[in-house]
């Protein structure tokens, strides 16, 4: 038997389990896919004193002053909406570019002022700086943010009390489900997962050591397409986070459209904004298939 049989027969026999959320308008899985903005914070937070490194400063600038613009033009292109989360820091540096990003039909989110650590501040201290950044992008948009993603990703016990009792809609920073889930005061979760993040493929930097190698973009695409792929078999929610002074290099943009591009040829793929996202989440509870060990597996093809 030719391998090329082999492999169809593997496909044609393949666990597909029920999907795991029931998707609006017969969509098969979801795909939100975000621009963290950090900018100088994730230098600035981890040490003030390294911004006198001019090379370390200059390339995290790269992401708000050329990754930005040059992603826009990408997303414009395909025609497909984001969702991006600015640090309260980087958004007064830069309020044309938030304006823009506005403009073109993209959604806004919080990141912390100067993407702190979340894990290292009190509750007050945490609610004092969620309710400077609610201003600090509300003056420039015009609109109360809805969403929030913690900078690295990180969140305390009581961070989803505080950014229901600010109004927020949800928060994507938690990594407990492929599927949006509710979290008991009603503020939606959009989980996202370590393997679908272009720090760990592509950052690099000397002094502070950051990352490591930058890996090939093609292994990269393997790597998102696989889980991409599998996750429309399962109907999940695909939550792709990218950094612009990373996907925002010529060659990675260049594999964020191959990427896109392939994924629009899938059939029966929602792009959603977060806040779209947590309005159907809110609006249909019944959507989300529970898994439990004593519900039977049923398969379908
Ligand atoms: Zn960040």
């Amino acid at each position: 038997m030719k391998l090329s049989e082999v492999v169809s027969q593997v496909v044609a026999s393949r666990f597909r389990p029920e999907p795991r959320f029931i998707w609006p308008e017969g969509q098969r899985c979801a795909a939100m896919l975000c621009f963290d903005v950090d900018g100088e914070t994730t230098a600035l937070s981890e040490d003030p004193q390294l911004a006198r490194r001019r090379t370390l400063m200059s390339q995290c600038e790269y992401g708000p002053r050329i990754g930005v613009p040059r992603l826009l033009g990408l997303l414009d292109h395909l025609e497909v909406p984001a969702t991006f989360f600015i640090p309260g820091y980087i958004a007064e540096h830069h309020p044309r570019m938030v304006e823009v990003i506005v403009a073109r039909g993209h959604e806004v989110g919080l990141h912390g002022y100067l993407h702190e650590k979340l894990a290292y501040l009190t509750e007050a201290e945490e609610e004092a700086i969620l309710v400077r950044c609610i201003g600090v992008l509300e003056k420039i948009t015009g609109r109360r943010p809805v969403g929030f993603r913690a900078p690295w990703f990180e969140t305390n016990p009581w961070t989803a009390g505080l950014l229901a009792r600010h109004g927020l809609s949800y928060c994507a920073s938690e990594m407990g489900d492929d599927v949006p889930y509710t979290h008991p005061n009603g503020l939606v979760e959009i989980p996202g997962q370590w393997l679908l993040e272009d720090w760990e493929q592509f950052a690099f930097n000397a002094d502070p050591a950051w990352g490591s190698i930058p890996e090939n973009c093609a292994k990269v695409f393997d790597l998102w397409w696989r889980e991409f792929e599998a996750m429309h078999d399962y109907g999940c929610c695909f939550v792709l986070t990218l950094h612009p002074w990373l996907s925002g290099r010529p060659s990675r943009v260049r594999l964020l459209e191959d990427l896109i591009r392939a994924m629009q040829a899938k059939a029966a793929v929602w792009f959603a904004r977060g806040h779209e996202l947590a309005s159907y989440v809110r609006a249909h509870p019944e959507a989300r298939r529970e898994i439990d060990f004593d519900r039977p597996v049923s398969i379908s093809r």
